[in-house]
């Protein structure tokens, strides 16, 4: 690619998946979209069925000591992640058990040659296959989906963006939340006073409107302080406290 460095291969996402047809889904849109068109990363997907053997092509079965669902079985997965796994690349099974993903976490996967994804459905994969593989776990959230695809769409979403040439603006991302450890401050856009449906009048702030750039700056920084405190002390302590 004519914006890569020399030597560099193209940032690449391989989704192992039993819905193959999921992708590239949101990722074919917009931003994402138009960089994958244009060569600026790369997209795979691998159907984990077509690593069945037996003839009922059956990729689950019930789990050892009981209990309700279906588990993944190790041998089907594992040679579908020995076809699509390159050593250089990271891999790393979805999971509710996983790591919280973060905007940290993000922009060094970016940073990366590139991801293997392993999308588990049912009630999961067989334990031993993460381990032979050495996979990490990552989870987008403290609740469960019914399978790793829509975890995998945000995390190649989040990639994508930071990936060189992709946002247009590259001071987008560094100002953006979660960059500096603050949520982003307020934004606004024309008209400076509009009115609602029950004709009540919204002026924008005006020191945004008074082109005074210090004072923006300032009020942004104040504003974006003041919405992590009341809304994420989590991040709040520990911006205080870096
Ligand atoms: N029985 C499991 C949930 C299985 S959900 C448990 O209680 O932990 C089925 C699949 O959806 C998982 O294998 C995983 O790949 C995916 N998944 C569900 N929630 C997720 C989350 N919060 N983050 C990432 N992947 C998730």
């Amino acid at each position: 690619m004519a914006d890569q460095p020399a030597g560099s291969a193209v940032w690449n996402a391989t989704v192992l998946t039993l819905f193959p047809g999921m992708f590239p889904g949101s990722l074919g849109q917009s931003l994402a979209g138009k960089a994958l068109e244009s060569g600026k990363w790369r997209l795979e997907t691998l159907d984990i069925r077509e690593f069945a053997r037996d003839k009922h092509r059956s990729v689950d079965d019930t789990p050892f000591g009981g209990g309700a669902g279906m588990v993944m079985r190790p041998d089907v997965l594992d040679r579908a992640i020995r076809a699509a796994h390159r050593p250089e690349r990271r891999l790393i099974y979805l999971s509710p058990r996983g790591r919280l993903l973060t905007q940290d976490w993000v922009a060094e996967l970016s940073n990366a040659a590139g991801l293997t994804l392993v999308c588990g459905r049912f009630e999961g994969v067989d334990e031993r296959v993460l381990a032979a593989n050495a996979a990490e776990e990552m989870s987008v959230g403290d609740y469960v989906l019914s399978g790793g695809e829509p975890a995998a769409l945000v995390l190649i979403d989040a990639c994508v963006r930071l990936l060189p040439g992709v946002m247009g603006n590259d001071q987008t991302a560094t100002e953006e939340s979660f960059t500096d450890g603050l949520l982003e401050y307020p934004h606004y856009t024309r008209p400076a006073l509009w009115r609602d449906a029950e004709e009540r009048e919204w002026a924008v702030p005006e020191v945004l409107v008074s082109g005074h750039h210090e004072r923006v700056k300032a009020w942004r920084r104040a504003e974006a302080e003041r919405l992590t405190r009341e809304r994420r002390p989590d991040l709040w302590s520990r911006y205080r406290g870096s």
